[in-house]
């Protein structure tokens, strides 16, 4: 859920001598039949990793599976979160040699801030001073714990951000940035709709699961200030509003356009045309206009109507 900065690395630049390395080729992007690698604490279960390794399966099928990808699932106890992030920053210098073992110990969001807060996130790894390139996503054991439903959605929501840097090529900050925007309200609102939308539809979830997780995000409206927008609004204190916002403003614009049009398409044209360039191309507007007409005609709708745009469970 939460969103982690690229990691910056100060490193010494060298220059390789001829023929000592070898190029692997750069397959970001394209879907993989390895799997996502799994690494737990050891006072986490097997029930817990297990139940994270089948929510992936479920987000993987659905979405494709990209990678590579680390699984790392904290639990309570911060003595096992210390030895967990004591073996990652171990697998860091294993998969990176320019990996800096002092800064990926003294990193601000470890594994023993999540045993002891809970939360989830992904932590994507693509820059210029990295030679590997990678999706980590941290999952703990309260807010929410494996025992709660929302846990299942919240795996899907992180996956579905692999699946969206999967589709930014650039190892570019900036231009990165760009792709995904650099407040939360489409890369989170379209990760947030994207889970719910999947998770309503699996076998024994409630007909009207989708309908009361987005009435609650309705809530949110409260905090929204006159004539302000979900685009300006920044992680944070307030990053709650784009998140709950942006997840119906996505279900907007696949109401305006197709599910395909916002999972497929837009994706597929991201990496090559840039955000507002996919953005007109597949929604045949401009995200201007799509959020103009958002704030000042569908979200001064009555509840009911604007319950009508959600596919029916
Ligand atoms: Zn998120």
């Amino acid at each position: 859920m939460r969103k982690i900065a690229f990691a910056l690395f100060v490193v010494v630049c060298f220059t390789p001598l001829f023929g000592t390395t070898k190029e692997t080729p750069d397959t970001w992007g394209k879907p993989t039949r390895t799997k996502a690698e799994f690494y737990a604490a050891d006072d986490v279960p097997q029930s817990h990793i297990d139940l994270t390794k089948y929510w992936y399966e479920v987000a993987s099928n659905e979405w494709g599976n990209f990678g590579p990808l680390e699984f790392w699932i904290v639990g309570s106890d911060v003595e096992a979160a210390k030895r967990l992030d004591n073996r990652y920053c171990k697998i860091r210098k294993q998969k990176d040699n320019r990996s800096n073992a002092d800064n990926c110990r003294n990193r601000s969001h470890n594994f023993e801030r999540y045993a002891k807060e809970g939360n989830a996130g992904l932590n994507t790894q693509r820059n210029e001073h990295s030679d590997w390139s990678g999706f980590i996503v941290t999952m703990a054991s309260k807010n929410p714990g494996p025992q709660e439903d929302d846990y299942k959605s919240v795996t899907l929501h992180e996956y579905f951000h692999v699946y969206q840097h999967a589709h930014i090529f650039s190892k570019n900050r900036e231009e990165r940035e760009s792709r995904t925007q650099r407040n939360p309200w489409w890369i989170e609102g379209g990760a947030e709709y994207m889970a719910q939308l999947l998770y309503s539809r699996q076998p024994d979830v409630r007909d009207d699961y989708l309908k009361d997780k987005m009435k609650q995000k309705l809530r949110a409206m409260n905090d929204l200030e006159d004539g302000e927008s979900i685009r300006d609004i920044p992680y944070g204190r307030r990053g709650h509003i784009a998140y709950s916002l942006g997840a119906w403003f996505v279900a907007f614009v696949i109401d305006k356009s197709s599910e395909e049009a916002f999972t497929r398409g837009f994706f597929k044209d991201l990496n090559r045309l840039g955000f507002e360039g996919s953005f007109k191309k597949n929604f045949d507007g401009t995200s201007q206009e799509f959020l103009r007409e958002f704030h000042e005609e569908f979200l001064k709708k009555p509840e009911s109507e604007k319950l009508e745009i959600l596919p029916v469970g």
